[in-house]
């Protein structure tokens, strides 16, 4: 495969190095693998292998494109850390390996696995407990959405400028019979079935979820509050093109997420934020897990208003994650606590009880990253496990059979 030395239009500082990371494998579709080039305590290039020849022109044009609207207008920012749990990191690194011999996780593709077994029964357990602390301490209404979000619905959120890279879009045939006619007969004859379903069909208004909570807003559309605040939980799959970053469990394209989403004034949404906080550090302090809280930010793109906005976000704390310890030195968000101002009221003409327009927060989890983060810190042999994570998995069945809401 063809390895070309990409030299920056615009340097970087090193500290800007992990941004510009995040971001290179959605520069071109043909980059398979890359290495940031420091001199003197600056990113000057990127060593870039690709599938096929790619335009070394091109490449460099690109990559400017993303450190001028995206990288460089992002400033140092500590990491700062609100909690840690009391527990060691602790765990082996061979973790996935055993699931996969086990067969209680087997690849499906790209991004995408199957869970059973221990596995789904950690998965649920987690989920189950998260649902039962939004019901019981939130007193939240439980909702089971469709999958497919409505494409209009995460154009009003914003979705669509923010994350264009992670968005994937539902497409049907086109309704007409001599489409149907034309595709079938074509099947037999093409060598690119992706190409021929493409040239037949089109975008129907409908999207894949990336996240949960869009399903309540737009199911909350139009109404006021009939009380200072309210919150809706729901389970649902979420997609995310993460392109070459995907890795084992920790970051996947399609995954299942819980989250709880919290609507009412200013101060009620702060608050239930604040108390979800302290509920899911107890839970992961319970459980003996290793990990922290943390101040974060959103992977947002291609803007340079939003990525001014990054630094809005981590400056007024707008974004906790709740950081696992998994393999390799590595830690992943299992969870992630948001508050969004009155952004999502306005954007769906949602007002609170006195008629101000209502502000909203959203937690979120990742249910396969926190039941992986559990394996990776726990082991796969449940024998060894503390009595808290064996209660987890004994409430309830396999997790195939009797998922809980
Ligand atoms: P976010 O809305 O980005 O804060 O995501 C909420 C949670 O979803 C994160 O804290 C993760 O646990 C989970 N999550 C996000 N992206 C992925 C991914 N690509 N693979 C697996 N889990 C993810
Ligand atoms: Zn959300």
């Amino acid at each position: 495969m063809p390895t070309q030395t990409v030299m920056l239009v615009k340097q970087i500082p090193q500290y800007l190095g992990s941004e510009l990371a995040k971001r290179v494998y959605y520069v071109s579709p043909g980059i398979e693998e890359f290495r940031l080039i420091s001199e003197g305590g600056r990113v000057v290039g990127v060593e870039v292998t690709t599938s096929t020849a790619v335009n070394g022109d091109e490449l460099s044009r690109k990559l400017d494109v993303i450190i001028t609207k995206d990288v460089l207008p992002q400033e140092q920012l500590e990491t700062e850390i609100l909690w840690k749990s009391p527990h060691a990191a602790q765990g082996d690194d061979g973790v996935f390996a055993k699931l996969t011999d086990a067969d209680i996780v087997a690849e499906m593709g790209e991004g995408l696995y199957a869970v059973g077994g221990l596995f789904s029964q950690v998965m649920f357990g987690l989920d189950r407990r998260l649902h039962e602390l939004a019901v019981q301490k939130f007193d939240a209404d439980s909702f089971h959405y469709p999958t497919l979000i409505s494409t209009e619905t995460l154009q009003r959120a914003g979705y669509m400028s923010a994350f264009p890279q992670f968005l994937m879009t539902a497409s049907r045939f086109h309704s007409d019979v001599d489409t149907y006619d034309s595709f079938t007969s074509g099947i037999a004859s093409t060598d690119d079935i992706g190409k021929h379903i493409e040239d037949h069909s089109e975008h129907i208004g409908y999207c894949l979820p990336p996240a949960v909570c869009y399903h309540v807003y737009q199911h909350l559309s139009g109404s006021s509050l009939d009380k200072q605040s309210i919150a809706v939980t729901t389970r649902g799959k979420t997609f995310r093109f993460e392109a070459r970053y995907r890795r084992s469990l920790e970051r996947l394209w399609e995954f299942t997420m819980r989250e709880v989403v919290f609507f009412g004034d200013r101060k009620s949404v702060v608050e239930q934020r604040r108390s979800m906080v302290s509920a899911v550090c107890d839970l992961v302090d319970e459980l003996g897990l290793a990990g922290r809280l943390e101040v974060a930010n959103d992977p947002f793109f291609f803007n340079e208003q939003i990525a001014g906005y990054m630094q809005v976000q981590r400056v007024m704390e707008l974004k906790y994650e709740l950081c696992l310890p998994v393999e390799a030195g590595r830690s992943v968000a299992a969870g992630s606590f948001n508050v969004h101002g009155d952004k999502f009221g306005s954007a769906f003409g949602i007002s609170d009880a006195d008629g101000r327009t209502a502000h909203t927060a959203c937690v979120g989890f990742g249910l396969e990253r926190f039941a992986y983060a559990v394996f990776c810190q726990h082991g796969a042999d449940p024998g060894a496990w503390p009595d808290a994570l064996k209660a987890l998995v004994s409430s309830h069945g396999n997790g195939s059979a009797g998922e809980p809401m």
